[in-house]
């Protein structure tokens, strides 16, 4: 039976740490705050922003929800992330993608405060990411991965990790995040040919491809790590990952649940990088006083 990866120990670590932080903040007067950006009601988006709200809140970080209608003008979108950079109590901005319209999700990454990105959607954000700079806030569910990785003690230095999905929010920047940890690392893709085989070759393997089902015995071999990061549904509508959990589970050496597994820690990320926006302002107030 593989050691099961479940998410809420390493998110109940993260929040432990945060809590004496946040505490902190607020002895000062600072309440750290995070947006969150919603357009229509999409149900992942509505599930997500209810639970990294709850999350928040109960970590004593002030949540402000802006919801907007699917259909809503671009200039709308813009006049909302604007407002959010222009407000100095809001400390990070988290926007559900992706947007019905890509353009428009190009500008708001153009747009929105470096800063005050939660989720590694602003140019600055990712070129820290692929540079190993420490400037700004990956994407959380990244984070998350490597957070795994890294509380339930599974060396990434020299690993052969193969990554599937290749997507600016989770496989590319996961990735990256691997290479700057010295893993030898695999990136798969939809064009790939014969992903089982990359698959089955790795120590670790972080299925990202948002494809119920991709992951079956085929891919994977005894001893390996495997991290589900897939939220998909199956077909009687109930959540699942990338992987067939019941064929892998018995091969594996240890793999994360879904649910239960990494999006319970992305919350837990996106968390941090708020109570750290908000530290970072107060520091930077401090000096010029
Ligand atoms: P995306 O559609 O933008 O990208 C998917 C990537 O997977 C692409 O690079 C594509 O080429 C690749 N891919 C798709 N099918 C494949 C296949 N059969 N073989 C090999 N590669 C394949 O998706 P995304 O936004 O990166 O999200 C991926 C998944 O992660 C989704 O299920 C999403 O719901 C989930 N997700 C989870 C969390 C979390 O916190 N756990 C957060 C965000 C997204």
């Amino acid at each position: 039976m593989a050691r099961l990866l479940k998410g809420a120990p390493v998110a109940a670590a993260i929040s432990a740490e945060l809590a004496e932080r946040v505490k902190k903040l607020r002895e000062r007067g600072v309440v750290p705050t995070l947006a969150t950006v919603r357009l229509g009601e999409r149900p992942a988006d509505v599930a997500y922003e209810r639970g990294a709200g709850k999350r928040c809140e109960k970590l004593g970080i002030a949540v402000q929800r802006y919801v907007l209608p699917e259909d809503c003008s671009r200039e709308a979108l813009l006049s909302c992330i604007r407002e959010i950079n222009e407000r100095e109590e809001i400390h990070g901005c988290l926007m559900f993608r992706p947007l019905p319209d890509p353009e428009a999700e190009r500008e708001v990454c153009a747009l929105l405060n470096p800063e005050k990105d939660m989720d590694g959607i602003t140019r600055g954000a990712l070129g820290d990411v692929f540079t190993g700079g420490k400037g700004s806030f990956p994407p959380s569910t990244a984070q998350a991965c490597m957070e795994i990785l890294d509380f339930y003690g599974y060396q990434v230095r020299s690993a052969r990790v193969t990554v599937i999905g290749a997507s600016l929010v989770i496989g590319r920047p996961v990735g990256a995040m691997l290479l700057n940890r010295c893993a030898t690392l695999t990136m798969c893709h939809i064009d790939t040919v014969d992903t089982a085989a990359h698959a089955r070759n790795a120590e670790i393997l972080i299925s990202a491809a948002g494809c119920a089902g991709l992951v079956t015995r085929e891919y994977v071999s005894p001893g390996q790590v495997v991290l589900d990061v897939g939220i998909n549904q199956d077909q009687d509508g109930n959540i699942c990952g990338d992987v067939c959990f019941d064929e892998v589970e018995p091969v594996v050496e240890a793999i994360t649940p879904v649910p239960g597994g990494v999006g319970t820690v992305t919350s837990a990320v996106l968390a941090k990088h708020v109570v750290e926006a908000a530290e970072r302002v107060m520091k930077r107030e401090l000096v010029v006083k």
